[in-house]
């Protein structure tokens, strides 16, 4: 069976979670290959209203493994939290539907804190961090001073392992930010009362991935954040600290030989930004309001006022070619319909010349938008299924916007319920 990955082509937030709720009728897998839980997936089915973190999305399907992968920050309390509120809703989670990788890093409560205390010390310079500890927890991925959850598995040496670790971070807590050290007797409050409890999902996700790949299964790579967030090729230093590209989900899943046949990328019908960074087609004032409004663009995991602006053209194609997307499911169009006229970002002007190209990110704040607009079809089309069903003037602007970014719109969605879907 064929494999895809559902990715964000833009900032994040554009409806990944509720396209792979849709789309996993047809997978047997759904891994997450990257990022923690510092962003939320809204999913609203059948069996209720959602926000999953961590978890991925496949988690309300009967019948798909979820796997976390090796990318993946796993933050072992929050994870338990998360499972707890989705059990509350009447969902299984057991190690026959989830797997965590037992090469994942483990996020500690030192990553959190150091998150909180440098945004503290950043003041009016911050980066808006969810303060979940991602940076800090990715950086000491990157010089191998993080425990892996399958050393759960050999309690002996993880103790020692976790005292060699809080002896060196201890140096900066108290030292740089002034802060509380970890103690032998909290560490161990921590393994208990948390790792302990994840331990029974624990295992060789790569084993269990190529095999489940011998024997015909599908597999689908949910991505966290979308192309601009990528920490290669976004819009540094605003990016996040994992690579959110499709091309890192067979790394981040455990299975580097993994194929991925389709790339699904998601796109939403308008842009939006949460946190710092430049925002080329931002939109303020009343304007923004009122979309924002319509559009409830307000963050899962913070409830932060999202940042919104009109579809950026240049933002969109080079997110479609980082991610190397095959297809595109657009997201939220209904929310344009109150819209006399749909503004687009068709191109950027940067330092007095016309482009099409995304510009280095130095470059982002010397660009300004060129604004088009078209024809708003003014009704109600969250019940519309059939693309022909659709007013001319959604059809227009879909079928620019497709021809703009240079790949095909295959799914259009007008509402977050899993059935709002037309498919072309
Ligand atoms: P993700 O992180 O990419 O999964 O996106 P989020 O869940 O953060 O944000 C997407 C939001 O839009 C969620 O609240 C979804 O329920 C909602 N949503 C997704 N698709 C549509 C759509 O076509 N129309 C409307 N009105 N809402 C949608």
């Amino acid at each position: 069976m064929s494999n895809c990955a559902v990715v964000g082509i833009n900032w994040g937030d554009e409806g990944k979670g509720r396209m792979v709720d849709l789309l996993t009728e047809n997978y047997d897998i759904v891994v997450r290959y990257q990022g923690g839980g510092n962003a939320g997936h809204t999913v609203i089915n059948e069996k209720g209203k959602f926000a999953l973190h961590l978890l991925p999305s496949g988690i309300l399907r009967d019948g798909v493994v979820n796997v976390l992968g090796n990318g993946v920050a796993l933050d072992p309390q929050n994870l338990l939290e998360e499972i707890r509120q989705v059990e509350e809703k009447g969902i299984k989670i057991t190690p026959d539907n989830l797997k965590i990788s037992d090469r994942a890093s483990l996020l500690m409560p030192w990553h959190r804190d150091l998150d909180e205390l440098e945004e503290r010390r950043l003041a009016d310079k911050k980066f808006g961090s969810t303060k979940q500890g991602i940076a800090p927890f990715y950086s000491d991925k990157y010089q191998k001073k993080t425990v892996l959850a399958g050393e759960i598995n050999y309690p002996e040496e993880m103790k020692q392992h976790l005292l060699d670790l809080a002896e060196w971070k201890n140096l900066t807590l108290t030292r740089v930010y002034e802060s509380k050290e970890y103690t032998e007797a909290m560490l161990d409050e921590w393994v208990n009362q948390y790792c302990a409890k994840i331990r029974p999902f624990i295992c060789d996700t790569g084993k269990f991935l190529k095999k489940a790949q011998m024997s015909g299964k599908s597999i689908m790579f949910e991505a966290q954040l979308g192309s601009l967030r990528d920490l290669d090729y976004g819009i540094h230093p605003f990016t996040t600290s994992s690579n959110t590209s499709a091309a890192y989900a067979p790394i981040g899943s455990g299975f580097p030989g993994a194929k991925i046949n389709d790339v699904i990328g998601v796109v939403k019908a308008y842009s939006t930004c949460v946190g710092e960074g430049p925002f080329v087609s931002e939109m303020f004032g009343e304007e923004a309001d009122r979309l924002r409004e319509e559009g409830g663009e307000y963050g899962a995991k913070t409830g932060r006022p999202r940042r919104v602006g009109a579809l950026d053209i240049v933002a969109t194609k080079y997110g479609v070619e980082v991610q190397a997307a095959t297809a595109i499911a657009l997201t939220k169009l209904d929310v344009l319909s109150y819209m006399e006229k749909i503004p687009v970002c068709s191109h950027y002007i940067t330092n007095g010349v016309k482009t099409e190209d995304f510009p280095f990110p130095t470059a982002l704040k010397d660009s300004v938008p060129v604004i088009e607009y078209f024809e708003g079809w003014k009704c109600d089309i969250s019940k519309v299924t059939k693309w022909e069903d659709l007013p001319k003037q959604a059809r227009d602007y879909v079928e620019y916007i497709e021809k703009a970014i240079d790949c095909p719109i295959k799914y259009v969605s007008v509402g977050p319920e899993r059935e709002s879907i037309i498919i072309r």
